[in-house]
């Protein structure tokens, strides 16, 4: 990775990598027969499925489309109640509501900002089985969650779950036998979904894909995605000719074109190097703010670590909570460095109060929210952008 040692500002709080190889596969794809579909969209999944360890890989427009096409595929229909948590972006809940289905939100855990397991099982088991239809965790910040725990909840009442990997292509927890489980992996999740919008780890401008290990899924989604129209000869209910196909079901066209594949694999090939970055820099703040009063770093999953100390947290965001929040946002901004935040709590958005959501629904989160902000966590960030953040940060809250 190029570290360029100058600082240049603005500094925003993520940013798209784009090398000269990158745009060599685009225009390359440009002056091909392909502006849509073409060879490039196997060659991405394929290539991301391998990248995960799961079985099969759908290539679309964006991560939330890809979330619109879980749910379907997972049935979510009016009557349907979906759980997620209020730390996200919209999109993971709103996916259900665009299938006429009730989102019910849980708390989370204060200390890694993820769906809290252990509420979350109350609030399973105070309903009769039936009464949830599904859950979407969140690897929320790239903080993985962890699966096998949830998958075992998810069984005794009989949810299914879609995995919100968004922000953790990469990342991994550890499971009870000690192994290594990569987010979307498709072991623990029926789907998982991701998106490569330019401030998550791969960027294709818009993008998404949804990764399963199974094969029913796997042809829903592909036939959701293009209008529910199928012109495969095993599927066909009729044969007029070489023309035909069908419209089988009401899908969309959630297509993604050829050329953000082309940038989407480029970018793939260097997801580890852009990986290895966002750990040193999330390691280099860590001891940086070790002991500062004032500044409480948000914290792993502990199933996200190995024994040897090496952390499975994909780092799409470096997390602080600080008393004065928004005093610390409006100076750093003063000195070019955009920080984030990440995220205003789901239930306390308009829309969703209007489905009966208030504020005090949800403590923990309505909390983290008034002290969180998403520092600079980028794979080109310098050496000494980072050490001006730093700075900026510790003047602010030491003084
Ligand atoms: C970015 C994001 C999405 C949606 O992805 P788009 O590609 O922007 O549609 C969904 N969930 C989470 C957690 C995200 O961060």
């Amino acid at each position: 990775m190029t570290q360029n040692s100058k600082l240049r500002t603005p500094i925003p709080y993520g940013r798209q990598h784009i090398t000269e190889a990158d745009i060599q596969a685009v225009v390359e794809t440009l002056q091909s027969d392909f502006l849509t579909q073409g060879p490039k969209v196997a060659e991405f999944e394929q290539a991301f499925a391998a990248y995960v360890g799961a079985k099969y890989a759908v290539a679309v427009s964006n991560g939330t489309a890809a979330l619109h096409l879980s749910a379907m595929a997972l049935g979510v229909k009016e009557g349907s109640r979906v759980i997620t948590t209020p730390i996200t972006f919209v999109a993971s809940a709103n996916c259900v509501r665009y299938c006429g289905g009730e989102v019910a939100f849980c708390d989370i855990d204060p200390e890694t900002g993820l769906i809290d397991i252990k509420k979350l099982r109350q609030m399973v088991e105070t309903q009769c089985r039936g009464h949830y239809d599904g859950i979407i965790p969140v690897d929320f910040a790239g903080n993985p969650v962890n699966l096998e725990e949830l998958r075992a909840l998810a069984d005794e009442h009989g949810l299914w779950i879609i995995e919100d990997a968004a922000h953790s292509p990469g990342g991994f927890f550890i499971d009870s036998k000690g192994d290594k489980q990569h987010c979307g992996n498709g072991r623990y999740a029926e789907l998982a979904i991701f998106s490569f919008h330019p401030v998550k780890h791969i960027a294709t401008s818009e993008g998404g894909m949804v990764t399963t290990n199974d094969e029913e899924l796997y042809k829903m989604l592909l036939l959701y995605r293009t209008h529910g129209i199928t012109r495969d000869p095993d599927l066909l209910e009729e044969h007029h000719g070489g023309w035909y196909m069908e419209m089988q079901a009401l899908g969309y066209n959630y297509r993604i074109p050829d050329m953000l594949c082309a940038l989407g694999i480029s970018q793939l090939a260097r997801a580890d190097e852009g990986m290895a970055r966002r750990k040193e820099i999330a390691r280099v703040y860590d001891e940086a703010f070790a002991g500062t009063e004032g500044i409480e770093v948000l914290g792993t999953n502990s199933a996200a670590l190995t024994e040897s100390g090496e952390t499975g947290h994909a780092y799409h965001l470096y997390v602080i909570q600080v008393e004065d929040r928004k005093g610390l946002y409006d100076f750093l901004r003063e000195h070019q460095i955009f920080a984030q935040v990440h995220y205003i709590p789901a239930h306390t958005m308009p829309y969703y109060r209007e489905l009966g959501y208030k504020k005090g629904d949800f403590p923990e989160a309505e909390d983290y929210y008034g002290r969180c902000l998403s520092l600079p966590m980028y794979p080109t960030l310098s050496e000494e952008e980072q050490r001006f953040v730093i700075e900026r940060v510790k003047e602010f809250v030491q003084r």
